[in-house]
C-alpha cells in the first residue's frame, strides 16, 4: 500500500509569493487578527473572508454571496484551512493551503471537520495544490500551541494498542480487521517525532519538518487506509470528546488529546510514565487548570468516558471495558502533578 500524502514544501518568504502563483482573483480564507499581520502580502483587491462559522449551512450561503473568484488561499490554523477546504470543493477550484500553527493534522486531511446543527462531521474531499510551512511564521507563532501538536502522532501509541486490543477481544469492527503492519508503520512515524522531541521542544527546522512530517502522513492515513481510522486513534481522542460533550469548553485540540494519550496508556498499562515523560519533554502542559478544567472535571470525564464512547458509537477500545474507579483517578493526579508540580508554568 503506498501512502499518498499531500504536496508540501518547506522555506521561508511563502506568504508573499502566493499571489504570484495563485489563479486570479482569488480567496483568502483567514481570520482578523491574521490579516492584520499579513495583508500586505496580498493585492489590495484580493476577496478576504473571515471565518466566523465552521456550521455547513452557513459557510454554503456565506460562499454563495462572496464576489467572484479562481482559487482559495487558506491562511491560518484549523479553522481556516477547514473553511478555505469547503470554499475550494464547493466551488470546484484549486486549493492552497498555508498554515500558520501546526496544532492539529486538519491541513493535511481530505475532509473538514464541519458542523451540523452543532455536531462535527468530517465531510468533503479536496487535495490541496500544495500545503506551504513557512519556517518563520511557524517560529513567530505561540510556541506551546505548535509544540500540542505532538498530540495526533503520539496517539498513535495508543491506536495501535486498542486496535490489537479490540482485535483479541473479538471486537474488532468487520470493516476494519487488525492489520499489524499498519499499526507498526504508524508507530515508526510516532517514533521519529519522538527521536526529534528536543528539536520539537526548540520548535526549530528540524523540529517543525519532523512534527509536520508526522502530522502530515497521518492526515493521510485515513483516507489510504480506506476511510480507517483505527492505526490512527483511540482513547486517545475519546477522553477529549467526552470532555467536549460533557462541559460543552472549547479547547486547544493537543491539551485533552494529550491528557487522553496519557490516561488511555494508563489504563491500557502502555508504558503510561514513558508517554507522559515524553508529553512533558514535547512542552505540552496536562494538568487541567492549563485547559480551563478542574480535577474533578476531569475525573467525571474519565468515569464517564465508559459510556460515552458506547453512546456515540466509537469504535471499540480499552475505554469500552476499563472500570475508572477513584484509585485510577488518584493515579492520574498524582503522576501528572509529580511531573509538572504544582506550579502554573
Ligand atoms: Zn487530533
Amino acid at each position: 500500500m503506498s501512502d499518498k500524502l499531500f504536496n508540501t514544501i518547506y522555506g521561508r518568504g511563502l506568504v508573499g509569493e502566493l499571489k504570484n502563483i495563485v489563479q486570479r482573483p482569488y480567496l483568502v480564507v483567514t481570520m482578523e487578527d491574521l490579516w492584520e499581520i499579513f495583508k500586505d502580502e496580498f493585492d489590495e483587491d484580493a476577496v478576504v473572508h473571515f471565518v466566523k462559522t465552521l456550521e455547513y449551512k452557513e459557510i454554503m450561503e456565506e460562499l454563495d454571496v462572496l464576489p467572484k473568484f479562481e482559487s482559495v488561499i487558506g491562511l491560518g490554523g484549523g479553522q481556516a484551512v477547514d473553511y478555505a477546504k469547503m470554499a475550494a470543493w464547493k466551488k470546484h477550484l484549486p486549493l492552497y493551503q498555508m498554515p500558520t500553527s501546526i496544532a492539529t493534522n486538519a491541513v493535511f486531511g481530505h475532509r473538514a471537520g464541519i458542523r451540523f446543527d452543532s455536531n462535527v462531521r468530517y465531510v468533503g474531499y479536496v487535495e490541496p495544490i500544495a500545503v506551504y510551512i513557512d519556517y518563520d511564521v511557524i517560529q513567530s507563532g505561540p510556541i506551546a500551541l505548535n509544540r500540542s501538536g505532538v498530540c495526533d502522532v503520539f496517539c498513535y501509541h495508543n491506536a495501535a494498542f486498542d486496535w490489537k486490543y479490540a482485535a483479541e477481544k473479538g471486537k474488532c469492527e468487520a470493516k476494519w480487521p487488525y492489520d499489524a503492519e499498519l499499526s507498526a508503520k504508524a508507530l515508526a512515524v510516532k517514533d521519529s517525532v519522538v527521536a526529534a522531541i528536543d528539536d520539537v521542544y526548540a520548535m526549530n527546522e528540524k523540529g517543525i519538518r519532523t512534527l509536520v512530517e508526522g502530522l502530515r502522513w497521518g492526515g493521510g492515513a485515513f483516507h489510504n487506509a480506506g476511510w480507517n481510522p483505527r492505526h490512527i486513534e483511540g482513547t486517545d481522542h475519546f477522553l477529549f470528546y467526552t470532555l467536549e460533550y460533557m462541559t460543552k469548553k472549547k479547547f486547544i485540540h493537543g491539551l485533552p488529546v494529550c491528557l487522553g494519550i496519557f490516561t488511555g496508556s494508563l489504563m491500557q498499562g502502555n508504558d503510561p510514565d514513558g508517554i507522559l515523560d515524553l508529553i512533558y519533554r514535547a512542552g505540552v502542559d496536562i494538568r487541567p487548570e492549563n485547559m480551563g478544567l478542574t480535577w474533578d472535571e476531569v475525573f467525571a470525564a474519565l468515569k464517564f468516558e465508559r459510556e460515552y464512547v458506547k453512546q456515540a458509537g466509537l469504535w471499540y477500545t480499552i475505554a469500552n471495558d476499563f472500570i475508572v474507579d477513584d484509585a485510577f483517578c488518584n493515579l492520574v493526579k498524582d503522576k501528572i502533578m509529580a511531573k509538572y508540580g504544582t506550579q502554573t508554568a
